[in-house]
């Protein structure tokens, strides 16, 4: 049987084979760039490939000279092999040894070249110089966690090393492929020869895959663990926080209690129920009362605060005419303006047809916003600075009341901090009184109720503060 006839079919299949492998591997290795292995064992298709081109190409294997590149590209094409083996498998490669190798080897394709050594000698020296890249591959994916890579390491463990029994077969027969005694086996030897390149490749792709997949399954089990700490940090967190709000809120009872006594009694003082008092006195027991007010107020800030932590603040929700509303809550404003009402302008922009309007919210907590916005406009200006409370009828959906001041203004970097619990944006160590919660109180109660809270400010011109009232569905109700 002739051995060259069928060349052409076996390399030009093979070829093809390598071409989709080839571009398999490269299209993974995009994927992957971290796996840098790939990108190595990509030079193993490649090279094969360009010396199957070579291979299938009669007239030139016939020929001299043209060979020793097919040569130069098998040993190519498994030292990209062995590359990537090592990089895979993280062992040290020594370039300078692979460059002297390869150096050796061009060397003796030039001497044979020159020499006009026939077909047997330059297939033993290409074979002779093949051995080592093979067995370093072999030896780098022996390194592998069986337990991690067992079929992929196997497979192409057995594959490459099946190259290395086509070889002891050439030996054997002494690089004489034209002996008729062994035509068939040699035929054969080739045929397996290019199917092991192949599989090699296979392997390579099953590899790198493992190799995703095993990155993969580390991260799952991280991601586990993280979360199972994050978990845990969260409860603990959550636990605090439960205990910060029981605490918050038995501390705001317990101060109460007592806090009333001293109202009720700095009151009884002030009423003179048990007699007169002297002027000094009296100064007195109206900073006890003051102060008195001034700590009720805050504790009940704070348990509110907590309530709202723990999601305990109640609404209750109802149709209200919205004029009446307004009315109520007048007196309750102008009570915190004090003396001087003059200074206190309400706008009230709602048409006559309008104003029996009703509104969906709670009372209560709409009259707290409204006096926290007054008495904020208040503390925030300079005595006597005009305050002024905007009445609108917005749209569809909602009234606005706005309350307007000409005092100091807020810093565009502050405006971030305006409602949240505990910031006092700037003021913290100001002559004003407060502790910074009840514009954070007023935001939660309005978003409870369906409404929009919001303001607009500027340093040395004033604030407006606005909340947007919800409108109810049944539009109209009796006045009274
Ligand atoms: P408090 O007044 O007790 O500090 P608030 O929650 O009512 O707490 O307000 C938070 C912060 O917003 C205030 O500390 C103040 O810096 C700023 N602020 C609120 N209203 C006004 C206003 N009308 N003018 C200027 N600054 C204001």
């Amino acid at each position: 049987m002739n051995l060259f006839i069928d060349m052409e079919t076996l390399t030009s299949v093979s070829s093809g084979f390598y071409s989709i492998l080839l571009v398999l591997l490269f299209l993974f290795w995009q994927q992957n760039k971290d796996i840098d292995a790939i990108i190595w064992w990509c030079g193993f298709p490649l090279f094969r490939l360009i010396n199957a081109y070579i291979s299938s190409d009669t007239t030139n294997y016939g020929t001299d000279g043209f060979i020793y590149f097919g040569n130069i590209s098998i040993l190519l094409s498994n030292s990209f092999l062995m590359i990537g083996c090592m990089k895979f498998t993280q062992l040290k490669i020594s370039w300078k040894t692979i460059y002297l190798y390869f150096g050796i080897f061009l060397i003796v394709c030039i001497y044979q070249h020159m020499i006009g050594a026939g077909l047997p000698e330059r297939t033993r020296s290409m074979v002779i110089f093949n051995i080592i890249p093979i067995v370093a591959s072999i030896y780098a994916l022996s390194k592998l966690d069986t337990a991690a890579y067992a079929i992929e390491k196997f497979f192409t463990v057995f594959w490459i090393a099946f190259q290395l029994g086509v070889f002891a077969f050439w030996i054997l027969i002494n690089f004489d492929f034209g002996d008729p005694n062994y035509g068939p086996i040699t035929v054969l030897s080739l045929i397996f020869a290019y199917l092991s390149h192949i599989f090699i490749c296979v392997g390579l792709i099953i590899l790198a895959i493992a190799e995703r997949r095993n990155q993969l399954v580390i991260e799952s089990v991280k991601h586990k663990f993280l979360e199972g700490q994050l978990t845990a940090v969260l409860t603990k967190a959550q636990n605090a926080n439960d205990e910060k709000i029981k605490f918050l809120t038995n501390m705001s009872h317990e101060l109460r209690t007592p806090l009333n006594a001293i109202l009720g009694f700095s009151e009884s003082l002030k009423l003179k129920y048990y007699g007169e008092i002297n002027k000094k006195q009296a100064e007195y027991v109206d900073n006890i009362y003051g102060g008195g007010e001034l700590l009720l107020k805050l504790i009940t800030d704070l348990l509110h605060l907590s309530n709202i932590d723990e999601g305990t603040v109640e609404i209750e929700l109802e149709d209200v005419n919205f004029s009446i509303l307004i009315d109520k809550t007048l007196p309750l404003l102008h009570e915190i303006v004090g003396h001087d009402n003059d200074r206190f302008m309400i706008n009230n922009h709602i048409g006559d047809e309008r104003k029996s309007s009703s509104v969906y919210i709670d009372q209560i907590r709409a009259k707290q916003i409204l006096i926290n916005f007054v008495s904020n406009a208040v503390k925030y200006s300079d005595a006597g600075s005009e305050i002024a409370m905007d009445i609108d009828d917005l749209d569809d959906n909602f009234f606005r009341i706005s309350v307007v001041d000409r005092g100091m203004g807020i810093k565009q970097e502050q405006y971030e901090n305006i409602f949240k619990p505990f910031n006092r944006a700037g003021n913290d160590n100001s002559k004003v009184e407060g502790i910074g919660v009840g514009l954070s109180i007023a935001k939660d109660l309005i978003e409870k109720m369906g409404g929009k809270i919001g303001f607009n400010s500027k340093v040395g011109t004033g604030s407006t503060f606005w909340i947007h009232v919800p409108k109810s569905k049944q539009r109209q109700l009796p006045i009274g």
